[in-house]
Parts: C-alpha cells; sequence; structure tokens
C-alpha cells in the first residue's frame, strides 16, 4: 500500500491524509508530553487504549445526537475522522477542583464545584496556551458567538452525559478538555466535536479510593500508568479480562 501523506504531527497524534476526500486518518502514538512539552516520555500501549477509548465515548456522544468528527477505527492505533477546521480553543469544563484551578486560587484538589465551570484557552505552544474569554474569542475572530453558544451548550451537554457514564463505572469525572471543528457541507457549516477524549486529556479518579486513573500519573510521577489507563478502557468495556483488545462489548456497571 502506498504510504500517505502526513498532514500534521501533534503531541500525541498524527494526522495523515484521508483515504478519501473530507477525511483524514489520526495515528495514536504513545508519546506523552506534559507542561507544555517540557516534561516527555512514552506510556506503552497509550496510543492503541487512547484510540478505543476514544472511539467508545465518541460514538456514545453520537448516539445521543453529539455530532463528531469520527467516522470509523480503522486498526489498533488508527482511526478514520472527517476533515475538520480547528477552532483554535481548548474548552475545560471542571467538576471538581484540581490541576491549574487549585493552583490559581490555592483551594485544595478534590473540593466540589457548586456548578460545573467552562474555561478557554487559546491553542498556542509559543504562548503557553493563555486562558482567554468568549471576548476575545469573538473579537479575535476565532470563534463567532453563535460558533460559542453552540460549543458552550455542547460542552454541557457532553459533560452532563460522560459524568453519568463514568459514575457507572465507578469513575469520578473531575475535568476535562474538548476542541471542536468546523464541518463544512455544501455551504453549510456545522461545529462538530473533534480531536479526542481519553484519559490523556481527561482527570479521572476512582469514586472509592480517588486514585488517579489519567495522565496526572505521568505528569506527577506516580506510576502504573499503563495499567491505569487498562483499567479505564476495561471498566468502560472495552478491553476483556485477559487485557488484549477484543471485541465491542458494552460497559460494566459496579453496584
Ligand atoms: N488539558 C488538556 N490539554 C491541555 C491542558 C489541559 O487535555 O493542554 C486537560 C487536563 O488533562 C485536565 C483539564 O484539561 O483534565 C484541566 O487541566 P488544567 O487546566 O488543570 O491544567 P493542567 O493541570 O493539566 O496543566
Amino acid at each position: 500500500m502506498a504510504k500517505r501523506r502526513q498532514i500534521y504531527e501533534g503531541k500525541a497524534k498524527v494526522i495523515f491524509e484521508g483515504p478519501e476526500p473530507g477525511t483524514v486518518v489520526q495515528y495514536f502514538k504513545d508519546d506523552a508530553t506534559a507542561f507544555n512539552n517540557k516534561k516527555k516520555g512514552t506510556i506503552t500501549g497509550k496510543g492503541v487504549l487512547n484510540n478505543r477509548i476514544s472511539e467508545y465515548l465518541m460514538l456514545r456522544l453520537a448516539d445521543i445526537g453529539i455530532p463528531t468528527h469520527f467516522v470509523r477505527r480503522l486498526n489498533m492505533r488508527e482511526q478514520l475522522v472527517r476533515e475538520v477546521e480547528i477552532v483554535p480553543v481548548e474548552v475545560v469544563i471542571r467538576n471538581i477542583v484540581a490541576g491549574s484551578l487549585a493552583k490559581r486560587f490555592d483551594m485544595p484538589e478534590g473540593t466540589p464545584l457548586p456548578r460545573s465551570i467552562v474555561e478557554y484557552y487559546y491553542k498556542s505552544d509559543a504562548l503557553d496556551d493563555p486562558m482567554v474569554s468568549e471576548e476575545h474569542i469573538t473579537a479575535f475572530g476565532w470563534a463567532s458567538p453563535q460558533d460559542m453558544d453552540e460549543i458552550m451548550s455542547m460542552s454541557l451537554r457532553i459533560n452532563d452525559f460522560l459524568t453519568g457514564l463514568f459514575l457507572g463505572i465507578g469513575i469520578r469525572l473531575v475535568d476535562f478538555k474538548l476542541e471542536f471543528g468546523r464541518l463544512w457541507e455544501e455551504d453549510q457549516m456545522r461545529i462538530v466535536l473533534a480531536d479526542e477524549i481519553s484519559p490523556d486529556n481527561c482527570r479521572l479518579w476512582d469514586v472509592h479510593t480517588n486514585e488517579k486513573m489519567d495522565k496526572d500519573r505521568f505528569r506527577r510521577d506516580l506510576g502504573n500508568i499503563e495499567e491505569a489507563y487498562q483499567e479505564v478502557a476495561r471498566r468502560l468495556g472495552i478491553l476483556p479480562e485477559s487485557g488484549m483488545p477484543g471485541d465491542m462489548q458494552g460497559p460494566d456497571t459496579l453496584q
């Protein structure tokens, strides 16, 4: 098979030209980075697990009517997605105080928030992803007010749904990051969920032990990173007990 043309290489994924117009292939790497690339490492098998986890979550979100870029998984490390124009804004949704929020307001990690908080960060490695408001986003033309209304309402719906989905498997969704893209169909533009949803961009804590099951294990050198990602996949029902990827099943519900 002819080698596909690489369009872009990010920190955790490579984007290749897709087999048909309007599609691209997302290849999930095992590379991990944190603190704006200052910490680098490899998490063996992460790409395979994130490919599966993100596929599963995007499909469940599509089931409830959230438009996404996901088309289908191609193999262990690749998925076919619609080609979109990424809105250069990272949307962070928080349910429990952690990470940069804990630091900024000197609050203990684990404090439940009285209501979910949505934050926006401008996607720029050079600027270290500065936090921005909707005012900046619309003034600088990164997205229109209508785009932002859609992004905000979709993000809250995704948060409600994923919070319940994870709670059902004994995991608290502390916070997570989403990215959206513009999809052009004839003359119509639609905002769709893009990028990935995986333990790389969510904080996931075990409900009973509060054990971290996400990239904080890498950021904070907590060890057992591979096991944590595997456990998330296993609870979602996308890894059989043997630990090798198998056929898709529904999630195990914890009593
Ligand atoms: N996050 C992400 N990419 C980023 C920054 C944050 O995926 O570039 C995710 C992160 O995994 C966490 C949430 O967004 O689930 C909130 O991150 P926070 O602002 O606390 O920053 P961090 O502590 O990760 O630097």
